[in-house]
């Protein structure tokens, strides 16, 4: 039983070592990889659930590894949390967003994901101000993500940083909503212009009775207080019609489309190069 154990722990250390290496290599590799252009944005569609159409996307980070192909955001923005390489690589996604945008229709809007960390930088503001006066962005086309850790620590600061986003007439969403703590506080301590409600509600809306009290609650709760629902992780008809029922405003996910691309997106004005 003895060699036993020490079997077990001798591979479960080297799994341990692997594990640690690996997430070294991601942070090295990252550290170039928006030096060497290894990133892009994606663009999944945010669609209007009474007419089906997109009213803008949501900026999807991808990288492509030049030796490991494409890596989801699931594995390197923790990294990137960890290390604080998310600061630089935030940066970089609010002004490809932003220069993103400026080729679509007017109609269209985006939204960013805003990690913790970012909220935390003096950088922040600036690159959302200098982006926006460079690319003539109108500031409501602009939409941030952030979750509801941001508020969790340090509410005061963060609560303020929001309002000064807000005033440039920036939208926010609170993200995955549902997932984290005490969340009826945060709707009290800043005003959203909008919820997206997670996936995990959305996943059985059409065969829990329970999952659909809660959407309706939700939306009912959002649309009392001003607010925007969106439901994310829409797969099938049935869901969108649930939804529907309960009174969401928006839906994404995978029954309209995965995030593709920036040139899958229609109405797109062709680079002209003088950019
Ligand atoms: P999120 O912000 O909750 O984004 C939604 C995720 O759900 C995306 O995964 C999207 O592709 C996926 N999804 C959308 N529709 C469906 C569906 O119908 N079914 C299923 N199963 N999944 C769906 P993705 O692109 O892998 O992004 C994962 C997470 O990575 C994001 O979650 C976000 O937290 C983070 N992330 C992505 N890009 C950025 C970024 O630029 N900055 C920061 N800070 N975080 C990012
Ligand atoms: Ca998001
Ligand atoms: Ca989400
Ligand atoms: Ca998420």
């Amino acid at each position: 039983a003895k060699e036993n154990g020490r079997g077990c722990a001798s591979v479960f250390e080297r799994y341990m070592h692997e594990a640690v290496q690996d997430r070294r290599n991601i942070e090295m590799d990252l550290r170039s990889a928006l030096k060497r252009n290894e990133l892009e944005l994606y663009y999944q569609p945010l669609v209007n659930i009474e007419t089906n159409e997109s009213i803008g996307y949501e900026a999807l980070l991808r990288w492509h590894h030049p030796e490991k192909g494409m890596i989801m955001p699931d594995v390197f923005i923790p990294v990137a949390e960890d290390t604080g390489l998310i600061v630089q690589l935030g940066e970089w996604v609010v002004r490809s967003a932003l220069y993103e945008v400026a080729k679509w229709p007017e109609h269209l809007s985006v939204a960013v994901n805003l990690s913790p960390a970012q909220m935390r930088s003096p950088n922040l503001m600036p690159t959302i101000i200098n982006a926006l006066a460079a690319t003539g962005v109108a500031p409501h086309r602009l939409e941030l993500e952030i979750t509801e850790s941001v508020l969790m620590n340090d509410n005061q600061s963060n609560v303020e940083l929001l309002h000064k986003i807000r005033s440039l007439g920036v939208r926010i969403a609170l993200d995955d909503f549902g997932t984290g703590y005490s969340s009826l506080n945060y709707l009290r301590s800043f005003p959203f212009d909008k919820i997206k409600i997670d996936r995990c509600f959305v996943d059985e809306v059409d065969s829990r009775e329970d999952c659909r009290a809660i959407i309706r609650a939700v939306t009912g709760l959002a649309s009392s207080l001003g607010m925007v629902t969106t439901a994310e992780g829409v797969e099938r008809s049935d869901q969108l019609s649930q939804l529907k029922e309960e009174g969401c405003v928006q839906v994404q996910g995978y029954l309209f489309s995965k995030a593709v691309p920036a040139n899958n997106i229609k109405g797109r004005a062709e680079p002209t190069g003088n950019i």
